[in-house]
């Protein structure tokens, strides 16, 4: 058993956090957030005053913050995680933020003679507190191994991408790819609908060709088929993730247009207040001015 430290204990990381002291690991934990904090305390944590301190007390660190400005604070800050971590130790960033960072902060984990493997997650909170999550990984094989039992206390979908930072490029090409799908969708089924087709016509045809896709098979009538704009996966999530896998797309070179598209009808979203709702409300920002709803019937 590690002694593992872990900052960032949101909504996200607290459940992943309290997975690790379950499974019997002795974890340090800091947030901003005081409350955040006790209640990992409650469940058997020891609480740090800053990240070097969880450093200090920590063979594995993990990191999960909401965007690249603060796990670059948090790693090569005052008081930071670098400020403490000892040789040998080995860094995890599991939040969703751009390779570039990571790479950079990784060389300077490296000059420490410690190391840094990146680790973003993939489904929901729920998953989060059942252990269930997706972990991208990207890093060295022989580190990845030696941290794999505090990876397999938060997931249960195991794959290594790549080299460090290979983890959060495989999590900006799924997300834009997935966010561009809702939108797609929200705006086939209101045009669909407009053109006097049901739901059931559209979707009946579509199972059969090329158009089927899995945000239409499962989250579409998990929530907003049923009206249901509830987060799931938050807008602004959606937003932010479409935002950095542009700005990745950018730095290679690549024209991207219809990433730019998707991004584009996020930031109408977050500009008429959905940034709290699930993604799905991409499809309530089409029917809106088309003036119709697109529903699944009821069951009889
Ligand atoms: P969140 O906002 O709920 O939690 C972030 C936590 O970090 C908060 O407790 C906050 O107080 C803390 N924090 C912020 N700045 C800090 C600092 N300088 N020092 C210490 N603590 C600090 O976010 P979340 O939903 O848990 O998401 C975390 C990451 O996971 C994000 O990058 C997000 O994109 C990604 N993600 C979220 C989901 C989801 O469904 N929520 C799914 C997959 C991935």
């Amino acid at each position: 058993m590690s002694n593992v430290g872990f900052i960032g204990l949101g909504v996200m990381g607290a459940p992943m956090a309290r997975n690790i002291v379950r499974k019997g690991h002795a974890l340090t934990v800091f947030d901003v957030n005081a409350k955040a904090v006790a209640g990992l305390v409650a469940d058997g944590a020891r609480a740090a005053a800053t990240p070097k301190a969880v450093a200090e007390a920590s063979e594995v660190v993990v990191t999960m913050l909401p965007d690249a400005p603060d796990v670059d604070r948090v790693a090569l800050g005052a008081d930071g995680i670098l400020a403490g971590l000892k040789p040998g130790s080995v860094y995890i960033d599991m939040s969703t933020i751009d390779p570039e960072t990571s790479r950079r902060i990784g060389a300077a984990v490296r000059r420490q003679g410690s190391d840094m493997i990146d680790s973003p997650v993939g489904k929901t909170a729920e998953h989060a507190v059942s252990g269930t999550l997706t972990l991208m990984v990207g890093g060295e094989t022989a580190t990845i191994a030696r941290v794999r039992p505090v990876l397999d206390c938060m997931g249960t979908d195991f794959f290594h991408c790549g080299g460090l930072g290979a983890g959060h490029a495989m999590k900006c090409v799924n997300n834009l790819l997935a966010t561009t799908l809702v939108a797609a969708n929200a705006e086939a089924l209101v045009a669909g609908l407009k053109a006097g087709l049901t739901l059931d016509v559209m979707t009946s045809v579509m199972q059969k060709t090329m158009a089927w896709n899995s945000q239409l098979a499962v989250a579409f009538p998990a929530r907003p088929l049923k009206g249901d704009f509830e987060p799931g996966f938050m807008l602004r999530l959606a937003h932010k993730d479409c935002r950095l896998a542009l700005a990745m797309n950018a730095a290679m070179g690549l024209k991207t247009p219809v990433g730019a598209a998707t991004l584009a009808a996020c930031q109408e979203g977050l500009d008429q207040g959905y940034g709290g709702k699930d993604v799905g409300v991409l499809l309530k920002l089409r029917e809106d001015p088309a003036g119709v709803r697109v529903r699944l019937s009821p069951k009889p």
